[in-house]
């Protein structure tokens, strides 16, 4: 898969293009986000490069603001990019994530983290066609285990009985721990709509995972945005 890394640091540039090669990424590297914005252009040669799978975007740029890149990136594309900057605090996330990024790391990150992410929304990005990576068969959020094929989910090894938007809505929000997912997002997702009729059927799903899981902390609600999952501390 091709990616675009958007990054100003050729030092940080150059160690993680190398571990992402060596994860199999043909890894681009734009050094400010005028160079990113070319790169995505698309080819008009016929026969030209295959368009990127997904975008790297490290916020401090020397030519323009990272939120502003991804706000131009967005409108003309809906590559997946992933925000990756220092500032860790929830308005930001949710800044980045209004403005239509697809995942926000925060630095200093674990690289395995990183890559699952990429793979993450990568995969959101390709769903519909056959040609995506393999899904992921289980995700694992301190004691909560979620199968994906099976639609099994336990915690602590005691099967829990989900409805089938229960479990639709635990695996969304657990694809991306820690990340806010819009209210709205949730909605057109779990339910495939974007009817807001849907009235209080999130919040009355959310309340009953809560409680069938016994882990009334697991989801966080963020008030006026939406709900994140919260792994509880080992
Ligand atoms: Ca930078």
């Amino acid at each position: 898969m091709r990616l675009l890394l958007v990054e100003d640091d050729d030092h940080v540039a150059a160690a993680l293009s190398a571990v992402l090669s060596r994860h199999g990424f043909q890894v681009v590297h734009a050094r400010s986000g005028e160079d990113a914005l070319r790169a995505l252009l698309p080819t008009e040669k016929p026969g030209g490069k295959e368009p990127f799978g997904v975008v790297l975007l490290d916020l401090g740029l020397p030519d323009q603001d990272g939120y502003e890149v991804c706000g131009k990136i967005r409108k003309r594309s809906a590559i997946p990019v992933i925000m990756v900057t220092a500032r860790s605090d929830v308005r930001s996330r949710i800044h980045g994530l209004n403005l239509g990024a697809d995942d926000y790391v925060v630095k200093p990150y674990d690289t395995g983290e990183l890559l699952a992410r990429i793979h993450a929304v990568a995969r959101r990005g390709t769903a519909g066609e056959d040609t995506g990576p393999t899904p992921l068969a289980a995700l694992s959020i301190g004691p909560v285990r979620i199968e994906l094929p099976t639609r099994k989910v336990s915690v602590d090894g005691q099967e829990v009985q989900l409805t089938r938007k229960e479990f639709d809505l635990l695996a969304l929000l657990a694809q991306r721990p820690g990340v806010v997912f819009r209210r709205e997002q949730i909605i057109s997702e779990v339910w495939r709509t974007s009817w807001e009729g849907t009235g209080r059927t999130l919040e009355v799903h959310v309340a009953s995972l809560r409680s069938k899981l016994r882990l009334p902390a697991l989801i966080e609600t963020v008030r006026g945005v939406g709900y994140r999952l919260v792994p509880p501390p080992a």
